[in-house]
C-alpha cells in the first residue's frame, strides 16, 4: 500500500486495481462488482476534485465494466475482455501518474487527504493555443488570467511539443468558426497529453454538428463567440474553487436487518452516509434530526407500508421534493407504477444490484442538491444570495457560540470569526457612464476576486446590487483585515473593459468580528457602521468597527 494518507487518489486506485486482480485470478461475479464499484467511486472522487480528464478516462472504464457485469452465468468474461479491460486500467493509472508528476509538489502536512490533493494536482497554469487573427483577444485574456494568478503559456496550433508541465487548462482560440481538420487533430492530441486538463474551445457556432466534433476531440466546455471572454474566466475560476462538500446522507427505512446491512455496505463503499429506521412509525422524527438528502424506502413493513408513508410526507412542504426511493422484492408492474404515481420517484427491486443502487442514489442527490443550490445562489455572480449569505453566517455564529451544528466551521478552533461588508464605490456613476452591462462586467470582476483569493470555507455572499458579505471562520481580525485590504488594493488595479478602453473601481469594505460581537445580526450591523464610516472617509479603504483606523500598507504583505 502506499504511504500516504488513506484515501488519497494512489489508495483508491490501489484498490481498484487489487480488486481487478483478484476478479483475474478467481473470475468471480462477486470480485467483478467489487472492482466495478471501486472504478465508480474513483470516478466520483476525479468527479469531486474537479479533473475532467480523468473523470472521461475512469467513466470510460466504468462503461466497459457495466457492459460485461452480465450476472452469475456470464463470469469468468472472455480473455479478450479481460485485456480490453486491462488497457484502460493502464491508461487510467498512466494519467494519474502524469498529473501527479505535474503538480507543484506535495504538501504532506495536510491533514484532509482530498484537500491535499487538490493542491498538489492542480497546477495554476493555463495553456492558450490561438491564431494569430485572434491576438487581441488572445493578449487581453492573458491579462486577464494574469491578474487572477494564473500562469499563462502560449502554444502555437502547430506546435507539436508539449511541456513536461501539464496545465490546469487549456484554451482554444481558432482563426475563424468552426475548427479545421487540423485544429480537431491538434486538440486530440493535446487531450491525449493532458488527459486531466480541463480543455476550452472559444468561439464555436451554436449548432450541433461542430460541436460534437469538438466533443469527440476531447474538448469539454465550448463557449459560443459571443460569450467570451467572460465565461473564460468563469470556468477556469470554478475548477480552482472546491464544491461545496457535505457528505451525502441517505435515510434507509427497512424492517429487515440484512437489507440494511447490505444497503449500508454499499453506500459506505461510495463514501454515502447512512442512518437507518425499521419503523416507518419513526420516519418524521428521523427526518427532522438526521436531515438526509434522500430516503431508501422498503415497500413492505410492519405497520404502515412504504407507499402509505411517501404519501404522508408528500402532504409536507418541507418533504415534498425530497428524492424516494422505493427499494422493493415487488416484481408486479402495476404495483410499481402505483407507487410511483403516490409520490415516489425511482422504484429499484430486490436483490439489488450495488452498482446500480449507488448510481441511482448519487444521480438523484446530485439533482437534488442541484436544484436547492440554484434556488441559493446569485444569477449574476454565482455567489450565495442575499438570504442564503444571511442564513450561512448565522450558521457560522450559532456554532462559534455552540448553539448547533455537525459541522466544525472552524478548523484552527480559534473561536474567531470576521466578516466584511463591502461595497463598491460611486458605483452609479459607473452604470451611468458606461451603461449597465459594464456595471454588472465589474460586479462580477470583484466576485472573481473574491473568489480566487478567500479560501474554500470562506463565506461570499452578494449582499445587494454591488455589495457584498463575506465571512472569514478562524480569522482574526487584524489579519482579515489585511487580506480585505489586500484584495482592496487589488480591485483597484483590475481593468475593466469596455467598448472605449478600460474603466477602474474601487471598493470601501467594513470589518467586524467575533466575539467583540456576538450574533449575526449584530455583526453585520457593525460591519455596515464601518462600511459607513470608510465612505466618509473618502472610500477606496477598510474601517474596523471598532473604531480601528487601518493603514493602507504600501507593503508587498504576503498573505496568500
Ligand atoms: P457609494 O460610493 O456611496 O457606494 O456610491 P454608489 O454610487 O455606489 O451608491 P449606491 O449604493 O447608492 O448605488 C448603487 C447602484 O448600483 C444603484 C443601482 O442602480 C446599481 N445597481 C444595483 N444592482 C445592480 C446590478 O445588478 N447591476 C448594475 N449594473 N447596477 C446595479
Ligand atoms: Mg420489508
Ligand atoms: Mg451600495
Ligand atoms: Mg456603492
Amino acid at each position: 500500500m502506499p504511504q500516504s494518507s488513506p484515501n488519497s487518489i494512489e489508495d483508491r486506485l490501489y484498490v481498484l486495481q487489487k480488486r481487478w486482480e483478484r476478479y483475474v485470478a478467481d473470475g468471480r461475479f462477486e470480485q467483478f462488482i467489487e472492482f466495478a464499484v471501486a472504478v465508480n467511486s474513483l470516478a466520483e472522487y476525479f468527479n469531486r476534485l474537479r479533473l475532467p480528464g480523468l473523470v472521461r478516462l475512469c467513466e470510460g472504464l466504468e462503461n466497459a465494466a457495466l457492459a460485461r457485469l452480465g450476472d452469475d452465468s456470464t463470469h469468468p468474461i472472455s480473455q479478450q475482455d479481460v485485456l480490453a479491460l486491462q488497457r484502460q486500467i493502464d491508461a487510467l493509472a498512466g494519467a494519474v501518474a502524469s498529473s501527479r508528476s505535474s503538480g507543484t509538489g506535495r504538501r504532506t502536512q495536510e491533514a484532509a487527504a482530498s484537500v491535499a490533493d487538490i493542491d498538489w494536482i492542480k497546477p495554476r497554469s493555463v495553456w492558450l493555443v490561438a491564431g494569430m487573427e485572434k491576438r487581441e483577444m488572445a493578449d487581453a485574456l492573458i491579462r486577464q488570467l494574469q491578474f487572477f494568478g494564473f500562469k499563462v503559456g502560449e502554444h502555437a496550433w502547430d506546435d507539436p511539443d508539449h511541456a513536461d508541465e501539464k496545465p490546469l487548462a487549456v484554451l482554444f482560440i481558432p482563426a475563424q468558426e468552426n475548427a479545421t481538420p487540423e485544429e480537431i487533430a491538434r486538440i486530440s492530441s493535446v487531450r491525449a497529453a493532458c488527459p486531466a486538463s480541463q480543455l476550452i474551445y472559444l468561439g464555436v457556432e451554436s449548432a450541433i454538428e461542430p460541436i460534437v466534433a469538438l466533443m469527440r476531440a476531447g474538448i469539454d466546455v465550448t463557449i459560443p463567440a459571443e460569450d467570451q471572454p467572460a465565461m473564460v474566466l468563469n470556468c477556469i475560476l470554478d475548477l480552482v474553487q472546491t464544491k461545496e462538500q457535505e457528505q451525502y446522507r441517505v435515510l434507509v427505512v427497512e424492517d429487515s436487518r440484512v437489507a440494511v446491512a447490505l444497503i449500508q455496505r454499499t453506500l459506505a463503499q461510495h463514501g454515502i452516509d447512512t442512518h437507518a429506521i425499521n419503523d416507518p412509525g419513526k420516519l418524521l422524527n428521523a427526518l427532522e434530526s438526521y436531515k438526509p438528502d434522500l430516503v431508501l424506502m422498503d415497500m413492505y413493513m410492519p405497520r404502515f407500508n412504504g407507499v402509505e408513508a411517501t404519501r404522508v410526507l408528500r402532504q409536507m412542504a418541507a418533504y415534498s421534493s425530497l428524492p424516494i426511493v422505493y427499494l422493493s422484492g415487488e416484481s408486479e408492474v402495476g404495483m410499481q407504477v402505483e407507487a410511483l404515481r403516490l409520490g415516489g420517484d425511482q422504484f429499484l427491486m430486490k436483490p439489488f444490484n450495488p452498482v446500480l443502487l449507488a448510481a441511482v442514489v448519487k444521480t438523484r442527490i446530485e439533482r437534488f442538491r442541484e436544484v436547492r443550490r440554484s434556488t441559493r445562489l446569485d444569477g449574476l455572480t454565482g455567489l450565495f444570495n442575499h438570504t442564503a449569505a444571511k442564513s450561512r453566517l448565522k450558521v457560522l455564529v450559532d456554532e462559534l457560540s455552540g448553539l448547533s451544528g455537525p459541522y466544525p466551521a472552524d478548523p484552527s478552533g480559534s473561536g474567531e470569526l470576521t466578516v466584511a461588508m463591502i461595497d463598491i464605490d460611486h458605483f452609479k456613476s459607473i452604470n451611468d457612464t458606461y451603461g449597465h452591462p459594464v456595471g454588472d462586467q465589474v460586479i462580477r470582476g470583484l466576485a472573481w476576486l473574491l473568489k480566487g483569493r478567500l479560501r474554500s470555507i470562506d463565506l461570499i455572499g452578494r449582499y445587494g446590487g454591488e455589495e457584498f458579505l463575506v465571512a472569514l471562520p478562524g480569522v482574526s481580525a487584524e489579519k482579515a483585515i489585511a487580506v480585505i485590504d489586500r484584495i482592496r488594493r487589488d480591485f483597484s488595479g483590475l481593468p475593466h473593459a469596455h467598448p472605449e478602453g478600460a474603466l477602474y473601481a474601487t471598493f470601501s469594505a467594513g470589518v467586524a468580528s467575533y466575539p467583540v460581537t456576538q450574533t449575526a445580526t449584530t455583526m453585520t450591523e457593525a460591519a455596515d457602521n464601518a462600511l459607513l464610516q470608510a465612505k466618509r472617509l473618502g472610500r477606496n479603504r477598510v474601517e474596523y468597527s471598532a473604531g480601528l483606523h487601518v493603514v493602507q500598507a504600501e507593503s508587498d504583505l504576503d498573505l496568500s
